[in-house]
C-alpha cells in the first residue's frame, strides 16, 4: 500500500519533516494498517501540513490542538489509528496543556512532534525549546529563556511510551513510529527535525555532533523511570532512541470500560455504538 498521496510537500527542500513524513508513512505500510482505518490530525506550523500528504484520512486542526480533536475521534471509533503529528510550538508552547492531559488520559494514539526548535512557518522567531543563546528574529541577543525538555516533561507526567528520533536516522524513525503504534496507550514520539531555513543553529550537522544514542548506554533500562529521567538529564535530552515504554498501564478506554479494538485485526467485541450506549449511562442514567 502507498501511503502517499502524491501531493508534493511545500516544505522547504531539505526540512527535516520529509523525512518524518516518509517515517510515518512507512510505519503504517510495515504494520498494514488499512488506509481506511487511519486517520492523522495535524496542528499549525510546517509540520502542520503533514496530514494533507497521507493518503489516509487526514484533519487539519487548530494550532495546538491536534490532541483533543485526536482523542475524540479515538472514542467515537476505537477502530481506527489515530496518529497526532505537529510542531514544538504546537505541542511544547499552545498546545502543552493538551500535551500533558493527553498524557495523563493515556488514550490510546500516538502524538509525532517535529521539533526543529524555531517556530518555522512564521518565519524563525523563539520557540519553547529554542535553547538559550539561539539567536532568533525575536531573540537577537540569543534567547534568555530556559528551554522546556519534552522528556522530562513526558516521562515525569507518566507517559506510557516516549522515544525520540532523528529526521537524519529515518531506519530507526520508522521503527520507533511503528512500536508507538502498536503501543496501546499514548504513546509519543520527538522527533529532532531541522529547519534548515531559520535555525543556523541546530542543524543536521550539529545534531550529528551532539546526539547520541541509547544504544550507546547499555545499562538504560526502558522500563524503568528513574533509568529513563537520568538518561534525559545526562544528555540534556540529546538522545535518540526508545527512552521509556510502560507497556501494561491501563488506557483511558480500559478505565472507562470501553472495549478496545486491536489496530492490526479491527477486531472489537462489541459495536462503538453498543459501547457508546453504555458509556453513556454510566453517567447519564
Ligand atoms: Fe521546514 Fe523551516 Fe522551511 Fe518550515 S521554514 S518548511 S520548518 S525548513
Ligand atoms: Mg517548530
Amino acid at each position: 500500500k502507498d501511503y502517499s498521496n502524491g501531493i508534493k510537500p511545500n516544505w522547504c527542500p531539505g526540512c527535516g519533516d520529509f523525512s518524518v513524513l516518509r517515517a510515518i508513512q512507512l510505519a503504517a505500510a510495515s504494520l498494514e494498517i488499512p488506509q481506511e482505518r487511519m486517520v492523522v490530525v495535524s496542528g499549525i506550523g510546517c509540520s502542520g501540513r503533514l496530514s494533507g500528504y497521507m493518503n489516509t484520512y487526514g484533519f487539519h486542526s487548530v494550532h495546538g490542538r491536534s490532541l483533543p480533536l485526536a482523542q475524540g475521534i479515538k472514542l467515537a471509533n476505537r477502530e481506527l489509528t489515530v496518529l497526532a503529528a505537529g510542531g514544538d510550538g504546537d505541542g511544547f508552547a499552545i498546545g502543552a496543556g493538551h500535551t500533558l492531559h493527553a498524557i495523563r488520559r493515556n488514550v490510546d494514539l500516538t502524538y509525532v512532534v517535529m521539533n526543529n526548535q524555531v517556530y518555522g512557518l512564521t518565519k524563525g522567531h523563539v520557540s519553547p525549546v529554542s535553547l538559550p543563546g539561539l539567536k532568533t528574529k525575536t531573540t537577537p541577543a540569543g534567547s534568555v529563556d530556559q528551554p522546556i525538555q519534552p522528556g522530562l516533561l513526558a516521562v515525569g507526567a507518566g507517559v506510557t511510551y516516549y522515544a525520540q528520533g532523528f529526521s537524519a536516522q529515518q531506519e530507526e524513525l520508522v521503527s520507533l513510529i511503528a512500536e508507538a503504534i502498536k503501543h496501546k496507550g499514548f504513546s509519543l514520539v520527538q522527533v529532532f527535525s531541522p529547519c534548515i531555513t531559520y535555525n543556523k543553529t541546530n542543524t543536521y550537522s550539529w545534531f550529528r555532533e551532539n546526539l547520541t544514542n541509547v544504544s550507546e548506554v547499555p545499562a538504560h533500562q526502558t522500563d524503568n523511570v528513574d533509568s529513563a529521567l537520568r538518561i534525559l538529564r545526562e544528555t540534556d535530552g540529546l538522545i535518540t532512541g526508545l527512552i521509556y515504554h510502560q507497556p501494561d498501564q491501563p488506557t483511558f478506554e480500559d478505565r472507562h470500560g470501553l472495549n478496545q479494538h486491536d489496530p492490526l485485526t479491527s477486531k472489537m467485541t462489541e459495536s462503538t455504538e453498543e459501547q457508546f450506549s453504555r458509556w453513556t449511562k454510566r453517567f447519564f442514567i
